[in-house]
């Protein structure tokens, strides 16, 4: 078991994680975080990748509930196509809302791993509650995404004014 801040496993993302990883740790069932796990903060509904991962998930029998501490429309939304048990506000790092979704499964803590971005929220708080943690790299934010973009775009053109400028007499 992963203890205070470190993770038992270190993923780059949540689709690295299998459903036989899983079960070959004595996993039953999954807590996930959603906010920069599964998607972005002002995503509201899962992507196609999202579900077709969770289906598999539930499809090799693993019980899956979302554990997160952003708002009510936010998480209930986003469970809304699942209907899995969800918390919202679950005050992560205390291991109440944890311990309250693997009561709800029926299982002891040590059968349930804990997917999340945040050493302070789920890692912490999944060790605490005494489950399997898995810190996933947290995905980028959508404004980062688009700032990078638009910098790739802006690339050419500006080497292109660079090279312009380089063609000028300096008339110094
Ligand atoms: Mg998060």
């Amino acid at each position: 078991m992963g203890r205070g801040l470190h993770p038992d496993f270190y993923f780059n993302t949540v689709y690295e994680i299998t459903p036989r990883f899983l079960l070959g740790q004595g996993i039953e069932g999954v807590i996930l975080d959603i906010d920069n796990t599964l998607v972005y903060y002002g995503v509201h509904s899962p992507t196609e990748e999202n579900t077709a991962w969770i289906l598999a998930l539930t499809a090799a029998g693993l019980q899956v509930a979302f554990v997160s501490n952003g708002y009510e429309e936010r998480v209930t939304a986003f469970n809304a196509p699942f209907g899995f048990y969800s918390t919202h506000h679950a005050g992560k790092p205390r291991p109440g809302g944890f311990l309250r979704a693997a009561e709800r499964m029926a299982l002891p803590p040590h059968r349930v791993a804990v997917i999340g971005d945040q050493i302070f929220t789920d890692v912490w708080g999944g060790n605490r509650a005494g489950m399997l943690t898995l810190l996933v790299r947290p995905i980028r934010s959508e404004p980062w995404l688009r700032f990078k973009f638009k910098r790739l775009l802006e690339r050419p053109i500006v080497r292109r004014l660079e090279l312009h400028h380089k063609e000028v007499p300096d008339d110094r």
